[in-house]
C-alpha cells in the first residue's frame, strides 16, 4: 500500500483481483470511534470490538455487510494503523476502569490486515486486556499463521464454517477458490495442538445448508473445539438492508431457530443457545457520545466514504459518515451536517 505525500491516505488497486478497490489508510490523524467499518466499537459492555480492516477475500452470498470482491455498495475499504488502534483500545479500556475483552472482528475479515499478528501482540501487552478473540472465515488462515496468533496471545478464534461439503462451501462463500478442506485441516490443528480455543460459527441459511448444520456440530465436537468456551455459535441468517440476499431464501423466525437449537442441544449434549454471560460479557461504562441526534454542527471532510454516496468526516474527536452526498470528497473542507443517527456509537450526518 502506497501512502500519498500529504500523509493522509493511499489508494491501491492491488495486484490481486480479490482486492481491486480503493484502500484508505487510517493513521494517527484519525479518531477511531464512530465508524462501523474500522476502529473501535463500544456497545456499553466489557468487550470492545476492534476493527483493523474492512477488506474481505470472500463474497458470501448471505453477507450482511456486502463485503468482498463482489460488493456492489462499497466505495472504499479501510485499513488501520495497528499502533494507533491498540492505543485507542488502551485508552477506552482505561476509561472503563476494568478488564476489557478485545474482540477483533470486521465488516470483512480481520486476517486481511497484513499486521494482524502484531495487533494481537500489542493488545496482549495492554494491562487492561482480558480475553482476545478474533472472527474469521478462514480463507487466509494457515497452520503457521495460527501458530503465530497463538504465540502472540490470541485466546479464541471464532471460525465460520458454513458447510463441510466442498461445492456447497464454495457456493455459500461466493468464491470458487474457497477450499473448505484446507480450513478444516487448520481447525483440527488449532483444536488439537494450540493453546487458543476454537469456536465454530456457521451461518444457518435456511434451505441452503440445513443438512450441513448437524454435520458441523458433530465436526466441532469431534475435533475438540470449545476447551474453555462453548464450541459452537450457530448464527441465524438475517436479511439486512445493505446485505446480500440469496435468491429464494426467507429468514427463519427466531422461535423456529431456537426450537431447532434446543432439539440439537438435547441430541448432541452441547450448549447451542448462547448468552453474553457464556463469554463473560457484562454491562460496563460506555464512552460518552459527543453528539445529540438532530444536532447541527460543522464537520471536516477527511476522505472517501465506505459506501457509495458517503464521505468520511471528523468532529469532536469522532468519525462521522456523511451520507446522501455526491462526487469525490472535498478533503479538508468544513461542511455543516445534521446528526441523524448516534446508535451504538456509530455516527451518521446528513449535509445541510
Ligand atoms: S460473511 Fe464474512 S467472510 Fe463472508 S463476505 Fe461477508 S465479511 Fe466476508
Amino acid at each position: 500500500m502506497k501512502r500519498r505525500k500529504n500523509g493522509t491516505y493511499s489508494t491501491k488497486t492491488g495486484g490481486s483481483s480479490k482486492f481491486r478497490r480503493r484502500v484508505f489508510y487510517i493513521d494517527h490523524a484519525f479518531p477511531l470511534l464512530g465508524h462501523i467499518a474500522f476502529g473501535i466499537i463500544d456497545r456499553g459492555t466489557n468487550l470492545l470490538q476492534v476493527r483493523p480492516s474492512s477488506l474481505c477475500p470472500l463474497s458470501c452470498i448471505f453477507c450482511s455487510v456486502d463485503a468482498g470482491p463482489l460488493s456492489r455498495t462499497r466505495a472504499a475499504e479501510y485499513m488501520v494503523n495497528i499502533e494507533h488502534l491498540a492505543e485507542w483500545f488502551r485508552q477506552i479500556a482505561e476509561y472503563k476502569g476494568e478488564k476489557v475483552q478485545a474482540h477483533i472482528d470486521a465488516a470483512g475479515d480481520p486476517l486481511t490486515h497484513p499486521k494482524i499478528v502484531g495487533l494481537v501482540e500489542k493488545l496482549r501487552k495492554i494491562k487492561a486486556t482480558s480475553v482476545i478473540s478474533m472472527e474469521t472465515h478462514g480463507l487466509l488462515l494457515s497452520t503457521s499463521l495460527a501458530d503465530k496468533l497463538d504465540d502472540a496471545g490470541l485466546d479464541r478464534l471464532n471460525l465460520s464454517i458454513d458447510a463441510l461439503d466442498p461445492s456447497l462451501a464454495k457456493r455459500l462463500a461466493g468464491a470458487n477458490y474457497y477450499n473448505i478442506m484446507r480450513v478444516v485441516e487448520v481447525a483440527k490443528y488449532i483444536a488439537s495442538s494450540l493453546k487458543m480455543d476454537l469456536l465454530i460459527a456457521p451461518v444457518w441459511v435456511p434451505g441452503l445448508n440445513d443438512e450441513e448444520i448437524p454435520r458441523i456440530i458433530e465436526f466441532a465436537l469431534e475435533i475438540g473445539a470449545g476447551k474453555h468456551w462453548p464450541p459452537l455459535g450457530i448464527q441465524k441468517y438475517e436479511a439486512h438492508k445493505y446485505g446480500r440476499k440469496p435468491e429464494g431464501v426467507k429468514p427463519m423466525r427466531w422461535s423456529e431457530f431456537y426450537r431447532k437449537l434446543e432439539i440439537w442441544e438435547q441430541e448432541y449434549g452441547v450448549k447451542l443457545i448462547l448468552k453474553p454471560e457464556d463469554f463473560g460479557i457484562r454491562k460496563a461504562k460506555r464512552v460518552p457520545c459527543p453528539f445529540k441526534k438532530g444536532e447541527t454542527l460543522r464537520v471536516r471532510v477527511v476522505g472517501p466514504g465506505w459506501l457509495k454516496n458517503e464521505w468520511l468526516a471528523v468532529a469532536r474527536n469522532r468519525v462521522v459518515s456523511v451520507v446522501g452526498v455526491e462526487g469525490p470528497p472535498p478533503v479538508g473542507r468544513g461542511i455543516r451536517v445534521e446528526i441523524i443517527s448516534v446508535k451504538d456509537g456509530i455516527y451518521l450526518g446528513a449535509p445541510l
